[in-house]
């Protein structure tokens, strides 16, 4: 492993920047800690409040993150106070954390590591924790002492499982008092700690011991088939992907009867050959190489065994038939292995796996997912050098459960921000480029969905899902090339959907075309445009989007944004208008045929926007303008004063509207129009 340390960079640095940086190093190698995993701190001299000289002990807080670590992240405790605890013999979680909280010296600081007391009883004055890849590989055999003891010699010790908090400290403080001469302590199926007197040294010993522990591992996995022969060989890829976007909706459907999932695909080569190996499915099913990832992995992912992984049908019972067990199996080991008072957690797996086909990681949004995801990317190469080394052994099945449902644990996850009105929820937008796809796309984002966005134009919507993909911190969209008038790109666009981000609740229909000329002067190729895109269009588009959520089988949302024309038409919009009224016809059929799916079809009807309208070219203005015998620059004016109120209507008028008709508010309503047009009497829905 390569050590990211630059001295330049360290020059100057001292207490909490010092630690900071470090732990950002330590974080930005995802083979030593991931998502919070890991901690780190730094003992110093300083104040107190009343300007007494007292030692402190920085502390990473709890729920943090070391790759993004900063300042604030950290928790200055008076170490002196932390250290009398060393006397005790025994305590409660509860106990200890209560009194951790009496030796803050920052009312404002974050809850401190749960490991901080192994920290204090250290006396280094630089400590690290990692989940190190290659040191787990160690620790998770049946004979880890022996394997560690022969990679390391006497120099490190081995420390065996308990749950982070009072005891564990204390062990790890006897067997260093014993030989103070260790230069790290291994927790047995768990991670590594490594000090020193300066934070170089203590990372250095990090990056010396990880890469020892990758070299035995490498010499081990040389030239063996550790997970036995291939037994079931990747499908080419294109058939892979159909299998996998086949299947996507009814897996979603399937776990998200408690509550809905956004789920992740991944078929990397690796993963692949690990998933058809002989001895996989088993070993799988042992656990979790270090515990903390039993928060967003659960103690096992769902493997789907299938002979025809090729046949989505087929592979679809399957999976359907293991799921059943799954469930059944985690309602039996929580009913054994539970605590009293505890109650049981979504009893469906986070983590599936088809073998020819790939895997698949659901969480509440795509960054949850994506966090099981990245922990079992490393997991599973862990498995198969820890198979070559003897045999891959976690925590056992009581500790497996204790630390799931242990409340110090899991109260990290009551430091995640509230879950959005959309989390959840997935949501498909054609003509995602234009002015109104762009702010119903971004109205969506905002509010915690999942947006898969199309266009005909991919660059468009590459660009736009790009922004708010910034603004929001992380993947939320994706864009999609999608012609709405070409069935075979309509079917290519869905199966890229179903598989961004597993399936689909909300399909907002917006694609659509202007074409202005009074009907004596229309031209059969403007008329059967209009057709292709407004009516031909939304039928592919919303018979795709149907038969996802007909897989899913957990209800959906269509809201169509259709136009004022439908219910008050103009003179020289005839193609548009009857190309609109045709979409709008179906919108309704659809409302009728798929209420008792629990399917609501709406639509919103907005009057002229032209605020970055595609629609209103400089050419329609014109022609707008000389329909109604006005200026050319007062065509915006006289649109506005049209209406009841005599607002002009925007975009995000319409994406308000789209959003309530998509929302739970709306729950009881299908087949409906609203209208978003500032109030014209004309257009009054009947
Ligand atoms: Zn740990």
């Amino acid at each position: 492993m390569k050590s990211l340390w630059s001295d330049q960079e360290a020059k100057g640095l001292s207490g909490v920047d010092l630690v900071v940086y470090t732990s950002r190093l330590i974080g930005a190698n995802s083979k030593l800690v991931l998502w919070g995993g890991g901690n780190s701190s730094i003992k110093t001299q300083g104040k107190d409040h009343t300007g007494k000289e007292i030692h402190i002990l920085w502390i990473k807080g709890s729920g943090s993150d070391m790759r993004t670590i900063a300042p604030k992240n950290f928790t200055p405790l008076r170490l002196d106070e932390l250290l009398l605890l060393k006397d005790r013999s025994a305590m409660s979680d509860e106990d200890m954390v209560a009194y951790q909280m009496k030796c803050v010296l920052d009312p404002k600081a974050p809850k401190p590591s749960i490991e901080t007391l192994l920290h204090a009883f250290l006396p280094a004055a630089h400590i690290y924790h990692t989940h190190s890849d290659a040191i787990c590989t160690l620790t998770d055999t049946k004979k880890s002492k022996k394997v560690i003891r022969e990679v390391f010699g006497d120099s490190v010790a081995v420390v065996d499982y308990l749950r982070p908090g009072f005891s564990l400290s204390k062990s790890v403080a006897e067997t260093y008092e014993k030989s103070p001469k260790l230069t790290a302590i291994i927790l047995d199926k768990h991670g590594l700690i490594t000090w020193g007197d300066t934070a170089k040294a203590a990372y250095d010993m990090t990056i010396k011991m990880v890469t020892a522990a990758e070299r035995y591992t490498a010499k081990k996995l040389k030239g063996t088939q550790a997970l036995g022969p291939m037994q079931v060989k990747p499908l080419p890829v294109q058939k892979r992907h159909a299998v996998a976007a086949a299947i996507a909706p009814i897996l979603r459907g399937e776990i998200s009867q408690h509550k809905p999932m956004v789920m992740l695909y991944e078929d990397a080569p690796d993963l692949l050959k690990f998933l058809g190996a002989e001895k996989s499915k088993k070993l799988t099913q042992v656990g979790p190489f270090t515990p903390d990832h039993l928060m967003h992995t659960r103690p096992w992912p769902l493997f789907v065994e299938t002979k025809h992984p090729e046949d989505a049908n087929v592979l679809a019972k399957d999976l359907q038939k293991a799921l059943v067990l799954y469930r059944k199996r985690a309602v039996d080991f929580f009913n054994r292995y539970k605590q009293a008072g505890v109650t049981m957690l979504d009893p469906n797996p986070r983590v599936i796996l088809i073998p020819g086909v790939g895997m698949f990681t659901t969480g509440k949004d795509p960054r949850a997912a994506s966090i099981v995801h990245d922990l079992y990317m490393h997991t599973f190469p862990v498995i198969e050098a820890a198979t070559a080394i003897d045999c891959y052994t976690t925590i056992g099945l009581q500790d497996i459960c204790d630390f799931e449902y242990w409340p110090m644990e899991n109260f990290k996850l009551s430091l995640l921000p509230p879950e959005k009105a959309f989390s959840r929820k997935i949501a498909l937008i054609t003509g995602a480029a234009g002015a109104i796809g762009a702010a119903i796309a971004e109205a969506f984002v905002k509010a915690g969905a999942s947006v898969v966005l199309t266009d005909i134009v991919l660059e468009k919507v590459s660009a736009l899902a790009e922004r708010l993909n910034q603004e929001a911190g992380g993947l939320q969209s994706v864009a999609i090339e999608m012609d709405v008038r070409d069935e075979k790109s309509v079917k290519q666009g869905f199966e890229k959907a179903r598989l961004a981000f597993g399936g689909l609740d909300i399909f907002v229909s917006n694609a659509g075309i202007a074409r202005t000329a009074s009907i004596d002067d229309l031209s059969l190729k403007a008329w059967e445009d209009s057709l292709s895109v407004n009516a031909t269009g939304h039928l592919l588009t919303s018979q795709a989007a149907l038969k996802i959520m007909k897989a899913q089988g957990i209800g959906g949302a269509i809201v169509v944004v259709t136009t004022k024309n439908v219910l008050a038409p103009g003179k020289d919009f005839g193609a548009y208008s009857a190309s609109k009224a045709a979409q709008t016809q179906l919108a309704r059929i659809m409302a009728i045929e798929n209420a008792s799916e629990g399917i609501r079809v709406n639509m919103v009807t907005p009057d002229g926007i032209f605020e970055g309208s595609g629609l209103w070219s400089q050419e329609i203005r014109a022609e707008r303008a000389k329909a109604h015998n006005i200026p050319l620059e007062g065509v915006e004016d006289f649109y506005a004063k049209r209406n009841l109120m005599q607002r002009r209507i925007f975009a995000s008028d319409v994406a308000d509207g789209v959003l309530f008709l998509a929302s739970d508010q709306a729950a009881k309503t299908t087949g409906a129009i609203l209208p978003i047009d500032g109030g014209l009497k004309e257009a009054f829905p009947r």
